[in-house]
């Protein structure tokens, strides 16, 4: 009778069958441990010590990325408007493709209400979920159109009850096209990070920016964002941090350095 005896690599005697042969193996990483190896394990800050803590790495983080902006390209509101319905589920670097064909094309809400849905379809294929993308720039164009005159309104109230537009979109308008801290984007970047750095514990976005806007100064909210996408784009990655050569590493809860 064949013997197989199994061997975790750490010479531990896992399980044995039968009476022939021996074979080491090293241990699966189970599923929580992939996780662990992606995610940095996070320390927890006092609760008194968090406003000072965000103060603080905002302050490094505005060194490091004292230039930071919203990424994708636009001149007008209503094309950081398209452009941010465009970009979900979707890269920056992708919308900045296509936007510039669809800027041209539909450089009006009248135009966008007025969109043949294949033409846009066509267009905006390469950004994905292009079928919704289209359903709602033109609905979007309408809704403009016809309670707004066309023009992109100013105000969260107006904005989240554009077709499409959510509250992050309309943080994003708000803070770059009009130049107004009434919240803080939170995307996957920003609810990640504020997470791992220790400013949150909520995942739900909305509640995460209620927690970060009581940690920063309203001036800064549109600020806040944009470095800590920068971040999360160039260092803090979602599946490999690079604590080594981060300027967070020293006081981050959740660094592996
Ligand atoms: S040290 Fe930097 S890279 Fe590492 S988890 Fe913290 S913020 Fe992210």
């Amino acid at each position: 009778m064949r013997k197989t005896i199994v061997k975790l690599a750490g010479k531990k005697v896992l399980r044995v069958d039968g009476d022939a042969r021996v074979r080491i193996v090293r241990p699966r990483k189970t599923d929580r441990l992939k996780k662990l190896a992606r995610k940095p394990r996070s320390r927890s800050i006092a609760k008194a010590q968090i406003p000072a803590h965000a103060r603080e790495l905002y302050a490094r983080l505005r060194a490091v990325y004292p230039n930071a902006h919203v990424e994708l390209d636009y001149t007008t509101p209503l094309e950081l408007l398209i452009a941010t319905i465009l970009s979900a589920q979707c890269t920056d670097k992708r919308v900045n493709m296509v936007t510039p064909l669809v800027f041209r094309t539909f450089p009006t809400a009248q135009s966008l209400a007025d969109a043949d849905p294949a033409v846009m379809e066509e267009m905006i294929k390469s950004t994905g979920f292009f079928r919704n993308k289209t359903k709602s720039l033109i609905a979007l164009g309408k809704a403009l159109v016809e309670r707004h005159n066309g023009q992109v309104p100013d105000s969260m109230a107006e904005l989240v009850k554009l077709p499409g537009v959510g509250r992050k979109t309309a943080n994003v308008i708000l803070g770059n096209a009009f130049n107004k801290n009434e919240g803080v984007v939170v995307d996957t970047h920003v609810g990640r990070l504020a997470v791992r750095l220790g400013l949150t514990r909520q995942t739900d976005p909305v509640k995460a920016e209620q927690d970060l806007m009581a940690l920063v100064d309203q001036g800064d909210w549109t600020m806040l964002a944009h470095v800590l996408i920068f971040h999360g784009r160039r260092v803090c990655f979602a599946r490999s941090p690079q604590c080594a050569i981060c300027t967070l590493a020293e006081i981050c809860p959740s660094s592996t350095v």
